[in-house]
């Protein structure tokens, strides 16, 4: 087993509940000391952050300690299904790095033996075919604490409901005119034992089965069963399926020999502040146009999240930090910003771009001239080496960091004031220029040719250090600033309100007219991550042409949505 004898002490502090459980187990020689376990998504729809915390647990569980994990498809209900769905599964969890090998699974591989399963119920007296609506059925249920009603159908003969489910299949009655029942107990305190459903008819091509069913197994027939087939050993999900764990094991235990069980332990789901996580509202905002598609960088899916620039590395630090328990939550967004502050600030190239240009003249540097400067790669990461920066008479500088009336402890610039301009010198501001409507177009200073950067002694301190790039050499790119898809912190709490209302109508804003370092040019490729100074990380995006570089700003340098939401 992974763990070797000298980790074993400090590696158990820090295991979560569910290893410590499969630790045990596996001491124990459990299941003959194998562990296996599986992610089990339904292809319908895009893998989100949620879903993330599953597949590390799942696929980490097993690379902790030794074991395997198996990716299946959990592909019961045609009509929400899609190829594009499993490929963008198994797209995204690559990317997280985890691997399922040779085994890839599909629920639908087992509709055969699930079928013959059924069969062999309905002949043991433990299914039968009920021909009511699902109203009525969902009517009967009863209470948690009033017992169901039995059905009129519950104890028709094995003859007639085997003659009937194999009717089912041949589709020879209609979607919703009867289902396939296993007869448990319309009294048990837990409501999935009432008599659940196991299959029911659904007329529409499958996209591994085609044509061939016109009964489906539901979920809850198919699932621990799955399990079972597969040999998993721990089948570790979320806690909303605590409930249904009695009924899997029903199911098993009703063929299955003593041989072993999986196990089933399951941990709280991932929720997130300011975003949905339910995939059915996901859906709706791709099929509404509400957002650009599953891969908007405003989404919380797998691949939102890679287009916005976070890197599986940030995604599975938050995971390990914000653990599993057996308690549901809301989990702060800002966390997982913070992990991806945190490592984009080790690994991201510091280049200069402007977002809000405006001019600054250096009236006392000679015209045409151009001096390379050093710009360091990262300070954080001294072998990251240095790449060259032009500078020359006329830069952009933010329009943001000169004021005309500036406020007491303002260190930008503001006439007879000096700053540093970054890798520079330190200019001092002489005046400025304005329109006709008032707006500043430009800002002129001097410099002092005694204080560049770098150089010994370059001279005095000054308060503030801007971020500037040179105009005759910078290039044009289009920045995407990104802010919380919703305003509210839960809009699945929002009983008043639908969640669509709740959209943030700021939570992109497009910058047309940014200006970028030439180096950014040279380096620039999709997927590729930057600090840009002073501004935040930004990624570069796939609708980058030759002509124009398009960034995603992952994250702002610091939180600054208190801030804003304060102001
Ligand atoms: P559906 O409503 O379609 O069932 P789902 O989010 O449960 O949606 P599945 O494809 O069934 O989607 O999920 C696959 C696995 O991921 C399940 O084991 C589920 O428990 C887990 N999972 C889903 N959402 C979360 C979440 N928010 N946090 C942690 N795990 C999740
Ligand atoms: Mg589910």
């Amino acid at each position: 087993m992974a763990l070797t004898e000298n980790s074993e002490d400090t590696e158990k502090k820090s295991l979560n509940f569910i290893e410590v459980a499969v630790d045990a187990d596996l001491k124990a020689g459990k299941n003959g000391g194998r562990l296996n376990t599986r992610f089990p998504p339904e292809p319908n729809g895009y893998l989100h952050i949620g879903h993330a915390k599953a597949i590390c647990m799942d696929f980490g569980i097993a690379e902790k300690f030794g074991g395997k994990c198996n990716l299946r498809f959990d592909d019961t209900n045609p009509v929400k299904e899609d190829v594009e769905y499993v490929d963008s599964i198994k797209e995204d969890i690559k990317w997280l790095g985890f691997d399922w090998e040779d085994r890839l699974y599909y629920a639908s591989d087992y509709f055969p033996k699930l079928w013959d399963l059924a069969i062999r119920f309905i002949k043991e007296g433990k299914a039968y075919v009920d021909e009511q609506s699902a109203e009525e059925i969902a009517r009967q249920k009863g209470t948690p604490t009033q017992p169901g009603l039995e059905s009129p159908f519950r104890n028709r003969s094995v003859e007639e409901n085997l003659d009937l489910f194999e009717r089912m299949n041949k589709g020879e009655f209609e979607e919703g005119s009867m289902v396939l029942r296993a007869k448990i107990d319309m009294a048990s305190p837990n409501m999935h034992m009432r008599d659940p459903i196991m299959y029911r008819i659904i007329k529409h091509p499958h996209h591994k089965t085609g044509t061939t069913w016109n009964a489906y197994p539901m979920y809850d027939f198919a699932h621990g069963q799955s399990d079972y087939f597969e040999g998993v050993t721990h089948s570790i999900c979320t806690l909303e399926f605590e409930v249904h764990r009695p009924l899997y094991d029903w199911f098993i235990d009703q063929f299955a020999g003593d041989d072993y069980r999986p196990r089933q332990m399951e941990f709280n789901r991932l929720n997130l502040t300011y975003t949905v996580m339910s995939k059915r509202k996901l859906l709706q905002l791709v099929q509404e146009k509400l957002v650009s598609g599953w891969d908007d960088p405003r989404m919380p899916t797998i691949c939102g999240l890679r287009r916005r620039g976070y890197t599986p590395k940030s995604i599975k630090n938050f995971i390990d930090r914000i653990g599993y328990t057996k308690y549901d939550g809301l989990i702060d967004v800002s966390l997982l910003e913070h992990s991806i502050r945190e490592d984009l600030n080790q690994t991201a190239t510091r280049v200069s771009t402007v977002l809000d240009p405006i001019k600054l003249i250096i009236t006392n540097y000679e015209e045409g001239k151009v001096e390379m400067l050093d710009a360091e790669n990262n300070p954080e990461d001294i072998s990251a080496g240095t790449h060259q920066i032009p500078f020359s008479r006329e830069l952009y500088i933010e329009r943001e960091d000169f004021m005309e009336n500036p406020p007491k402890k303002y260190f930008r610039l503001s006439v007879d004031k000096e700053v540093r301009l970054k890798n520079a010198y330190i200019v001092k501001c002489t005046g400025f220029k304005k329109d006709d409507n008032g707006n500043i177009t430009e800002v002129y200073c001097e410099y002092d040719p005694t204080t560049k950067s770098g150089m010994v002694n370059s001279g005095r301190k000054v308060k503030g250090t801007l971020h500037w790039v040179s105009a005759n050499h910078c290039v044009p790119v289009e920045v995407r600033l990104y802010d919380r898809l919703f305003c509210v912190e839960n809009p699945s709490e929002e009983k008043e309100k639908d969640f669509r209302e709740l959209l943030n109508p700021d939570s992109l804003r497009i910058l047309t007219d940014c200006k970028a370092e030439p180096y950014v040019a040279t380096v620039s490729k999709p997927g590729e991550r930057f600090q840009f100074q002073r501004t935040g990380y930004f990624c570069v995006d796939q609708d980058s042409t030759n002509d124009r570089i398009v960034f995603n700003r992952v994250v702002s340098l610091k939180d600054s949505w208190g801030k804003i939401k304060n102001k």
